[in-house]
């Protein structure tokens, strides 16, 4: 019988449920409500958000009497500014531990730093940050460094809250080579360091691990890389419908964790179906 071994903490980090709830109540206030771009990483939460009368916008215009919510990851203060202008009533989800990131960059800014923003220069939470500074640069990985971003004296260091420690250890070593007044805050939320410490756990003592998530997720995404380089019987999915029932041959225990976009009903979902293969083995 194969023992499954579910994360402690895995799932929706408060961020994420703040902003779901707050999707919710507006919904059930207002009826239609506009979002541009994702509310969360996950493809079947925003279905039935969108089901329920959340609609994507590409621009403001198309947002024109309704609400507009404002995402978990961030918005470009502009955005808001041109969005409040035009009299639509805004309802800010971002997560309060990103707003932290926005005020600590703003802080190293405010000191006379060249900031550099370390995580993945296409996320919508690194082009929020970015978007309230003068001087900033991204680097997502440490060739970035020299190549996209020509390191200043003086400079300060501000973290995507989801990144990977493993990479952000690569970067730093390199840019206190190229700088003689280093800042760092380190702002990796702590929902993801206890995420990234569980993993570690995980991949270490199961014989296979599932992570469940999307894949436009970067949370779930990274968490799958790390767990990959730690154990190769390592798999990501984003529902049941991708389990491959051979990945658990000779399997003797099952860890199962879920990134931070991932509602609690897949989870259940997932591990009944894990379940009732183990119990469609014993017949
Ligand atoms: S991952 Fe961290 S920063 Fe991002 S929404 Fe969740 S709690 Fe907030």
């Amino acid at each position: 019988m194969m023992e499954i071994r579910l994360a402690e903490h895995c799932g929706f980090c408060f961020g994420v449920k703040r902003a779901v709830t707050l999707a919710s109540d507006a919904l059930e206030k207002y009826g239609r409500v506009a979002v541009m771009g994702d509310l969360v990483h996950n493809k079947k939460v925003m279905e039935k958000l969108r089901k329920r009368g959340l609609v994507y916008v590409r621009d403001l215009e198309e947002a024109a009497g309704m609400p507009l919510l404002l995402q978990a990851h961030g918005t470009a203060p502009l955005l808001i500014e041109k969005a409040r202008k035009m009299g639509l009533k805004v309802i800010d989800a971002t997560c309060p531990l990103v707003s932290e990131i926005h005020r600590s960059a703003l802080e190293l800014e405010s000191e006379g730093r060249q900031v550099i923003v370390i995580g993945d220069r296409d996320h919508d939470e690194v082009r929020g940050i970015v978007s309230r500074l003068h001087d900033a640069c991204v680097i997502s990985h440490a060739p970035d460094i020299g190549e996209h971003c020509d390191i200043k004296p003086k400079c300060g260091v501000v973290i995507q809250s989801t990144q990977q420690f493993e990479n952000v250890r690569e970067i730093l070593p390199i840019l206190l080579t190229k700088s003689h007044d280093c800042r760092i805050i380190n702002t990796i939320c702590e929902p993801t360091r206890r995420n990234q410490k569980e993993v570690r756990e995980l991949a270490k003592s199961n014989d296979c691990v599932l992570v469940i998530g999307d894949a436009a997720s970067a949370n779930s995404t990274r968490l799958f890389t790390l767990l990959q380089s730690m154990n190769p019987n390592s798999y990501r999915i984003s529902g049941v419908e991708e389990i491959d029932s051979n990945w658990f041959r000779g399997c003797k225990t099952l860890g199962i964790t879920a990134g931070a976009s991932t509602p609690d009903e897949l989870i259940d979902e997932v591990l009944q179906y894990v379940k009732s293969l183990d119990g469609d083995k014993k017949k």
